[in-house]
């Protein structure tokens, strides 16, 4: 499951870079020389950092409200070639101004920062002068989600919010026309996504902000001067579907791109939206062992468990068949459906206190999370996520939010209860919550910096959840019981298969049914899941390998810190110091750490 900061990180990768304003006068750069003491490098370097974060918000707002940043809300990007000029000017600039300062006199904590900056900065170019998916990805043009964020979003009374809504439909109709311009050579699946999700989008000019004005306090006057605008909203949208479509019917005959990117992109991409020790190739491979000793794991447990819950039936001869028949059979095992919300309630201080008694991280007793039902305006599918503060709102609660099966038929809550079973739903707990996400943003929040969390590394956040998990059951919690362990083998096998997929499909040409097969067969995984699975592999590339590399990287460093340290090596300690880097690329955290334990 994802945070809700993940999701604001994945938006990074489609963000088609910064440009500067031509109407503001550049500043002089300051030019920290390499002599001046580190003492004047930070304070510089601090400088920079409030200056960059505030013209890449004036070149783009719309990123900016995603991050709570609501100074440009009015003001709206057209993605046409002049936006790209200011974007490389405005890139250029940062990466002569981040080359002045010396890392090492630098802060670790500011040392991250730059990092960040420069990775978010090269990246950024990458995307526009390689990859270049605003030719092929049409599902990258959608106006819906910031109209309907700056509506939803309660940030300053719904009148001005409308005025921010009025500026930006201007610039409708030019956006969908640049977006024309440059889609040179789609994919077929991301045409139809596209189509798909621009239907979607008519709803929110058709209906939503209609409603919204006529519940504010607008003048008749003002409120008529929406009409032609909204009117041209959605013949730009139409007509984006319409050319969308009959583009589609000639790309059907050939001429389409494959939506696989093959080797030499997929390697470069890993590297800009990983930032691993890894290749993609050599993380695909540690996949592939991960999910041999799993199974082996696995048929152990099952061979074990056997006798005990079926004493009377013979075990299937093939050993995976046997493993699937156990985990169904111990599925059953799950709370009711009116229960579910109170037993995540009851389990958290449990698990809290847990960690306490045996020492295995730092917790802070002054930022207590709330467990609280998702509410309704964020429900979409059921599910458990924890609602992280944003970066400019970081004193906020933290709540971890848990949908009430309310929506669901019988047979939905059934299956979804059956997944979500007595084992599972601690081991969910542990991931979203504790020692995962919430302990994980706790921490990075003690170093407070706009930087980290704006740019924070998603595998690590995300692998430091999943390690997270491992730790636990492997200091004792659950008591080291069989079926704990099938389970969660059976849970981390998906953020493998999820790996192995995605390098598959994109380097390797596997097939649907051999996707399936791996997911279903392989991974013990329904049906309904794995074709959403499958789906999603075809419309991104890399981030579903993200947990697993987070995870690897994570674990193996902590390995490598008890070798070389002995009896020294202390959990809880090395705990609280990696986390206290924030939300930074594990390769960077790696070399900071062992520079300051002197280890390297
Ligand atoms: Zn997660
Ligand atoms: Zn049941």
């Amino acid at each position: 499951m994802k945070t809700q900061l993940i999701a604001g990180l994945l938006s990074l990768a489609i963000i088609p870079g910064c440009g500067q304003s031509p109407s503001e006068p550049t500043k002089p750069a300051e030019a920290p020389s390499t002599t001046v003491k580190a003492a004047d490098q930070n304070a510089l370097f601090e400088n920079f950092k409030k200056r960059f974060l505030e013209e890449l918000w004036a070149n783009n707002p719309t990123y900016g409200v995603y991050v709570g940043y609501y100074k440009h809300d009015h003001e709206m990007e057209v993605p046409n070639a002049e936006s790209a000029k200011k974007s490389i000017a405005f890139e250029n600039k940062i990466l002569q101004q981040l080359n002045v300062f010396d890392i090492n006199k630098l802060s670790p904590s500011n040392a991250v920062d730059w990092e960040l900056i420069k990775n978010q900065i090269e990246s950024s170019q990458w995307y526009r002068e390689v990859f270049k998916s605003r030719e092929w990805n049409p599902s990258s043009y959608n106006v819906a989600g910031i109209f309907g964020l700056i509506l939803s979003t309660d940030y300053k009374p719904l009148d001005e919010r409308l005025s921010a809504i009025s500026s930006r439909l201007d610039k409708i109709p030019a956006y969908y026309r640049a977006a024309i311009d440059n889609l040179t050579t789609p994919t077929l699946e991301h045409t139809d996504l596209a189509i798909q999700q621009n239907k979607g989008a008519l709803g929110i000019f058709e209906t939503s902000i209609p409603a919204s004005i006529e519940k504010s306090t607008l003048t008749a006057e003002q409120k008529k001067a929406f009409q032609p605008k909204l009117q041209a909203a959605v013949t730009a949208i139409n007509g984006y579907i319409t050319w969308l479509e009959q583009k589609r019917a000639t790309l059907a005959d050939g001429g389409a791109k494959d939506f696989r990117i093959g080797d030499e992109l997929y390697e470069q991409k890993f590297k800009h939206d990983i930032v691993s020790d890894f290749t993609g190739k050599q993380l695909y491979q540690k996949a592939l062992e991960s999910k041999a000793q799993l199974h082996t794991e696995m048929i152990r447990i099952t061979n074990q468990l056997w006798p005990t819950y079926f004493p009377n039936t013979e075990k299937p001869s093939e050993p995976l068949v046997a493993v699937k028949k156990m985990i169904d059979h111990l599925s059953a095992k799950h709370v009711s459906r009116d229960e579910f919300v109170n037993e995540v309630k009851r389990q958290m201080p449990i698990i809290e206190q847990y960690i306490l008694d045996n020492d295995l991280i730092e917790m802070d007793a002054s930022r207590p999370l709330v467990v609280r039902e998702t509410p309704e305006y964020q429900r979409g599918v059921a599910g458990a996520s924890v609602n992280a503060p944003g970066p400019y709102d970081a004193t906020a609660n933290t709540y971890y939010n848990v949908t009430p099966l309310d929506n669901y038929n019988d047979e939905q809550a059934e299956s979804y209860l059956r997944e979500y079973n007595h084992w599972i739903l601690q081991i969910l707990n542990i991931h979203e919550a504790m020692p995962g996400h919430y302990t994980q943003l706790m921490h990075a929040n003690k170093s407070a910096s706009l930087i980290k969390s704006i740019f924070g590394n998603g595998a690590m956040i995300e692998g430091w959840a999943v390690y997270s998990e491992k730790m636990m059951l492997e200091s004792g919690y659950g008591n080291n019981e069989p079926e704990m362990w099938l389970m969660y083998s059976k849970w981390n096998l998906r953020v493998v298969a999820n790996t192995i997929l995605d390098y598959e499909i994109q380097v390797k040409g596997l097939s649907k049914e051999d996707g399936l097969d791996l997911l279903m067969n392989q991974a013990f995984q329904e049906r309904t899941e794995a074709e959403g699975k499958w789906r999603r592999a075809t419309l991104s590339q890399v981030q579903l390998t993200s947990y697993f590399n987070g995870f690897a990287e994570i674990y193996a460093f902590r390995e490598e810190l008890k070798q070389k340290m002995g009896d020294k090596f202390n959990l809880k300690e090395f705990h609280n110091k990696f986390l206290s880097y924030g939300n930074a690329p594990v390769p960077v955290i790696k070399r900071l750490m062992l520079t300051d334990l002197g280890l390297n």
